[in-house]
């Protein structure tokens, strides 16, 4: 099992909430897939560096210039955590949201980009000129799927300009693992590029650029226990050094100076390239540490046994929630497909509004209603879901998730309150 002794320890994990009938209650989280609680090293490595905290890149001054070790060095490790190539970038961003933005704007003119009708709005909107495919029913599908496509794409004549396929590494609808090394087999077969929205994969399983041939990797620290605003985007220079920088700025410029031109001036501007074209602003270091801490300790632990105890919750939650009448999980592969700690659920006659508040009021016990910020692809897995039930499960669905310090009395728990209200 996942348990607050044998996994790295997580902050919060102890912490008490007053319902509303006055019953004082441990506060049970299970809504790692919004935002996880920070791990214990996190917290630690931004306590080491506060008393130093200066500028980063902008000083001579010893804690200026423990700074910048710190932040470069983060980088490293959070590079290595991801299988970064030698000559692959690892550029931090705010979240996976402003890392696939900041992709979406270096694209080279005239790529196409192929992806999946489903994805969340992050790896949904920032796309230009984008093919969308039909969500499929297998995995199978998928790679069938994105092979035609790309293969209509390339036509005899050959590609009209780079291609690149989107793709989430794990749903945060779903939980579901996308097939991600079959798909950038056939990206890479017909000359195309992949991305990987690896926001829910990565803190629930290993993610290797390397490993995969995955050419850029999304994730935000947020959700790999590492609050304090810092994400990734990681993967092949090439486009990023030929973009315009995303931001404009201090820190982006080699070299600025006024040009002259009639009554108006402009600057001339010299950008760097590597990460720094894209930094522009004062650096997040707290940010960078906290993800590389969090980095180290994920890098060191076994991976598979936190997998498995994590599949085990998962299958406890889901097989409880399947033994509930009216209840109705969604799901867009078949039954038994591999999964992160995520499910996502609808009761029938019960608003999602009303069981989450139900679950917190009475319970003690965090989770997210709504549609997850992937309306599409949520809304029509709850219509599947309500047709596989026979029922109406309403416009909303309920998503619980679990990660390092959740147990089985959290799982219950939710089982719990959730069989209250189909009695
Ligand atoms: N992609 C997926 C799969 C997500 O779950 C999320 C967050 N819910 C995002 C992208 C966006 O992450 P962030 O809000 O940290 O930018």
């Amino acid at each position: 099992m996942l348990t607050l002794t044998q996994s790295p320890r997580v902050l919060g994990d102890d912490l008490l909430v007053t319902l509303p009938d006055g019953t004082v209650t441990e506060h049970v989280n299970l809504d790692y897939a919004a935002t996880a609680p920070c791990l214990a090293a996190a917290a630690d490595a931004v306590n080491d560096i506060l008393p130093w905290y200066a500028s980063v890149h902008r000083g001579a001054g010893a804690a200026s210039q423990r700074c910048t070790l710190a932040y470069e060095r983060a980088r490293q490790t959070i590079g290595d955590f991801v299988g970064a190539r030698a000559d692959d970038h690892v550029i931090f961003t705010r979240n996976t949201t402003d890392a696939l933005n900041l992709l979406a704007r270096a694209l080279p003119a005239g790529t196409t980009v192929v992806g999946w009708a489903g994805e969340h709005h992050a790896n949904l909107l920032p796309w230009g000129n984008t093919v969308w495919l039909p969500v499929p029913r297998t995995a199978a599908e998928a790679v069938d799927g994105l092979a035609t496509a790309l293969a209509d794409l390339t036509g005899p004549a050959g590609p009209a300009g780079p291609l690149l396929v989107t793709v989430t590494g794990a749903s945060n609808v779903t939980g579901e693992v996308w097939p991600v090394d079959e798909l950038t087999a056939v990206a890479h077969r017909h000359g195309a590029r992949i991305v990987v929205d690896a926001a829910q994969l990565a803190p629930h399983r290993p993610v290797s650029l390397a490993g995969s041939g995955v050419d850029y990797l999304a994730l935000s620290g947020h959700k790999l226990y590492a609050p304090f605003g810092a994400g990734v985007l990681a993967g092949r220079a090439d486009w990023l050094d030929a973009a315009e920088p995303y931001l404009a700025g201090g820190g982006a410029t080699a070299f600025v100076a006024p040009i002259a031109d009639g009554d108006l001036v402009a600057y001339a501007v010299d950008w760097n390239s590597g990460p720094a074209r894209h930094e522009a602003g004062t650096p997040n270091l707290l940010g960078a540490v906290a993800l590389a801490a969090v980095c180290e300790v994920l890098g060191t632990a076994d991976r598979s046994a936190l997998a498995a105890a994590e599949s085990a919750l998962v299958e406890r939650l889901r097989s409880g929630l399947a033994a509930l009448p009216g209840v109705g999980e969604l799901r867009t592969f078949p039954d038994a497909h591999d999964r992160v700690g995520i499910v996502s659920f609808a009761v029938a006659g019960v608003s999602a509004s009303d069981v989450s508040t139900h679950l917190a009021t009475r319970h003690g016990i965090g989770v997210r209603d709504g549609l997850f910020c992937a309306h599409p692809l949520t809304r029509r897995l709850l219509a599947d879901a309500g047709a596989r039930a026979g029922t109406d499960l309403g416009s909303s669905a309920v998503r619980a998730s679990v990660g390092l310090g959740s147990t089985e009395a959290h799982v219950d728990r939710l089982l719990d309150g959730v069989a209250e209200l189909t009695r």
